[in-house]
């Protein structure tokens, strides 16, 4: 009789190869805590790369998602439910924004907003058939489609999966002088992330933000932000560009929209801009469907009541101090705001990927990010002790 192959060896067989996970097969969580297929916890400092800042099995989200399924869990948008109206009204009240698009994932509310701005450059502003162009930051990363690795600058995403979408100027992170001289009587929109979070967690200069707002609005170019891995209170305010006071155009929220539970993600502005789509325009078979929208709303409702943003501008503040305060020679530089922290190791420590693995040893599962940065962006609801616990265990592997 053959061994029966482990779960890994199965994903390794049975699946494409385009990720390289830590060796660690999760079972069960609860909270930040996961535990592992022998019984051993670690402490969850990774979060899904932000899709999980309110912890693993919310009981409010899960009971959501239990009532829900109890009644009905698609309807396709071809018919009305009674869970979108609801969640679209809660997610208005907590983006400020007047209307939400409603999809799965990331990329396709990226692509949603790409296209929203592109045919609003058209019918509003005027930009002939054909010629809109968005500008973007260079080392961006707003998710795999091909339109949009169209306008990454990491090679390894663009590879071997040309052609192309054209449209597109690539304009370096954090320069808005090089931003406001990219602009031409074309171009419809700004795309930026307001921290870039796969880069590295890569803060602009001060006044970025601000920058591209008042650029936007001396050219009449849309700001679109994507808050995907930022919104939601990661950042220590609901949404990041409340750092800098403004407002832009439209955003896009997905990550911890779904609450850890299902894939929701949505594309939000105003009226003048969402009403460029009409019936037929633009559409998704699960976008909207009942089961996400009284999850989503669900998730809101859990951030605004439990005060996540505020907790991650505190416990965020409290693990960056006491990471400066090791002293690791090996730390370059730690950076982030709130719960999303980055730490670049120096060039001669070696990538960041067997300190991950170090770390995991010891019970805290975080991943490396662009070869020399730990990102450590545990959920919200991590209690400040659990912090401790992973300080510990940095320090070990650190110092
Ligand atoms: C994760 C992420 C995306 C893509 O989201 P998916 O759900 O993986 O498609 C887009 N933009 C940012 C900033 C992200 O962090």
């Amino acid at each position: 009789m053959s061994i029966p192959l482990t779960p890994m060896q199965q994903a390794d067989q049975f699946g494409a190869h385009n990720y390289h996970p830590l060796p660690v097969v999760i079972r069960s969580a609860s909270g930040a805590w996961v535990t592992d297929d022998g019984g051993k916890r670690y402490l969850d400092m990774l979060s899904s790369y932000s899709a999980l800042n309110q912890g693993h099995r919310h009981p409010r989200i899960l009971q959501a998602a239990r009532d829900q399924l109890e009644r009905v869990t698609l309807t396709s948008r071809a018919f009305h439910n009674d869970q979108l109206g609801p969640f679209l009204q809660r997610l208005s009240e907590v983006s400020g924004f007047r209307r939400a698009l409603p999809m799965n994932s990331g990329a396709e509310a990226v692509e949603t907003g790409l296209k929203a701005c592109r045919k609003w450059g058209y019918t509003v502003k005027g930009v002939p058939e054909g010629r809109a162009r968005i500008l973007v930051a260079s080392n961006n990363f707003h998710g795999r489609t091909i339109s949009i690795v169209s306008f990454s600058t990491e090679a390894q995403y663009r590879d071997g999966f040309g052609p192309f979408t054209p449209g597109f100027d690539v304009v370096p992170y954090g320069d808005s002088a090089a931003m406001e001289a990219a602009i031409t009587p074309d171009t419809v929109a700004i795309l930026a992330e307001p921290i870039q979070g796969e880069a590295g967690v890569v803060l602009p200069p001060e006044g970025y933000l601000r920058a591209l707002r008042a650029m936007c609005d001396r050219h009449r170019v849309l700001l679109f932000l994507d808050e995907i891995q930022t919104g939601l209170g990661r950042t220590g305010k609901m949404w990041a560009f409340e750092h800098e006071g403004i407002r832009p155009d439209c955003i896009t929220v997905a990550k911890a929209l779904g609450g850890g539970v299902y894939p929701i993600s949505a594309f939000c502005a105003d009226d003048e801009l969402m009403d460029v789509f009409a019936p037929g325009d633009h559409g998704s078979t699960f976008g909207g469907n009942p089961l996400a929208a009284a999850i989503g709303r669900a998730a809101l409702d859990v951030i605004v009541e439990e005060n996540l943003p505020a907790r991650a501008a505190e416990l965020g503040g409290y693990f960056m101090e006491r990471l400066h305060e090791l002293g690791s020679p090996h730390v370059r530089e730690v950076r982030g705001r709130g719960l999303l922290i980055g730490v670049e190791l120096h060039e001669r420590s070696g990538p960041a990927r067997p300190y991950c693995e170090a770390l995991k040893e010891l019970g805290v599962l975080c991943k490396d990010t662009h070869g020399q940065v730990i990102r450590f962006a545990p959920p919200l609801v991590v209690a400040r002790e659990d912090l401790d616990f992973a300080l510990e265990q940095v320090a070990k592997v650190l110092t």
